[in-house]
């Protein structure tokens, strides 16, 4: 494998690493140490997302694409039939410094297959991170993916030199784990978040009592979930997210639309990656995470999987007529959020303009706030600003006529040529 040409590699690796969506540089603080090079903090650092989300300023690669695994979904598994390659430690330093040097990237994101074990392939990933920073004295941000199954020790050294790291649950049931990816154990996958878990909290509390504290994973840790490589129902998997983020303090979950390609009998035959599925999945963890949505109220038994058709904010909307519309110059912060259309910030602006004047249609269109659907839920001083009748079936036309969906049904290359609408940052 290393007998390829280096520039064949860095291809390769790179190519296999567009797979794995959870990787963000956001919530990172790491400042620049004296005669260090890089510094995570605003000023300097250059920030540039992809279309749905992705952040594309780090070099994002895999150590290696070579798996003793043979999970169905990855295009690494061990039976697939691909090129592979792989980079030493010391070539993927030299890598991340000659990019950061010319401003190429603000940090590394660095994933891999599993070669030998989950230990070895641990302590080959922590090489790279301890020479960045122990001896390049790099302290940029470095996202690391943690191997299920590696030694606690080593999760432990990683997130001491990792800005964040991300161990990947990939499918939302033990059931399906087991089906598709049995070398991965779901407590292999679990126990490190748990553990990552309480070391960021120990940390900060460390922290707390003196700065001189060493820093654990500062951003946190991040997972992905595969959508659509089993039957789970969108509310198997939402529910799973809020419990991540409940107990495990997870920073972000991502959700990664399966990328058919395989003749694997236990794997769906799908046309196209699910993407929309994938975009309204994002949309309702935004609304768990921001919005004081629980999981239930969004899902439930008798409807298990988001409407395609309608975002889940105003899908909640139209099922809770009775609470609308609400007087926008006296409903609580938290109500206003639950307002389709009114996301954090324009509720933010309501709440701090209404205190100085009583808020009508034109105050609220010179505040910012978009009521292209707000309007059917809201009165401004007593007027209801919607013009038709609340529980009319003209409203789900009128609010599903704005609706956007992504243009693409394809998978989102890493470097798009040109920009797409977003998938993952939209406020409902
Ligand atoms: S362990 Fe990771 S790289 Fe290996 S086959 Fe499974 S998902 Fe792919």
């Amino acid at each position: 494998m290393n007998s390829l040409p280096f520039e064949r590699r860095l291809e390769i690796l790179a190519d296999s690493a567009k797979y794995d969506v959870s990787c963000s540089s956001s919530g990172s603080n790491r400042r620049g140490a004296p005669g260090g090079v890089g510094s995570t903090t605003s000023a300097g650092v250059c920030h540039t997302w992809t279309a749905d989300g992705r952040c594309i300023s780090l070099l994002k690669i895999l150590l290696t694409n070579a798996c003793i695994f043979d999970c169905a979904y990855c295009v690494n598994r061990r039976s697939n039939d691909i090129p592979r390659a792989a980079f030493t430690p010391d070539e993927v330093v030299r890598l991340t410094m000659d990019f950061y040097r010319r401003n190429y990237i603000e940090g590394l994101f660095l994933s891999t297959g599993v070669t030998r074990s989950a230990d070895h392939t641990m302590e080959q990933l922590i090489a790279v991170v301890r020479k960045l920073r122990e001896e390049e004295r790099f302290n940029g941000y470095v996202h690391l993916k943690v191997v299920p199954g590696a030694d606690p020790l080593l999760v432990a050294e990683a997130g001491r030199y990792a800005d964040r790291v991300s161990i990947n649950i990939e499918l939302p049931t033990r059931r399906s784990l087991a089906l598709l990816a049995p070398d991965k154990p779901r407590e292999a996958v679990i126990a490190p978040m748990r553990q990552v878990s309480d070391l960021i909290a120990s940390a900060r509390a460390e922290r707390k009592k003196s700065r001189k504290a060493p820093p654990f994973a500062p951003a946190g840790q991040s997972t992905q979930l595969i959508v659509g490589a089993t039957p789970e129902s969108d509310r198997e998997i939402i529910t799973l997210s809020e419990g991540l983020y409940r107990r495990l303090d997870m920073k972000r979950v991502y959700y990664s639309a399966f990328v058919p390609g395989s003749d694997d009998r236990r794997l769906p035959a799908l046309p196209t990656p699910p993407l929309l599925r994938e975009h309204r999945l994002y949309q309702a963890d935004w609304l768990l995470r921001f919005y004081g949505f629980a999981a239930h109220e969004l899902l439930d038994e008798d409807r298990p999987n988001l409407d395609m058709g309608f975002d889940p904010k105003s899908d909640w909307a139209v099922r809770h007529l009775d609470l609308f519309p609400v007087e926008v110059n006296l409903v609580d912060y938290e109500v206003l959020l639950r307002v389709p259309g009114i996301g954090v910030r324009s509720a933010q602006r309501i709440v701090a303009a209404r205190r100085h004047a009583r808020l009508g249609e034109a105050e609220l269109k010179r505040l910012g706030v978009v009521l292209k659907r707000a309007r059917y839920f809201l009165t401004a001083g007593g007027r209801y600003l919607g013009g038709i009748r609340l529980d009319g079936a003209g409203l789900v036309a009128r609010l599903l006529a704005p609706e956007k969906r992504p243009a693409r049904l394809d998978q989102l290359e890493l470097f798009p040529a040109h920009a797409d609408a977003s998938a993952l940052t939209g406020e409902l």
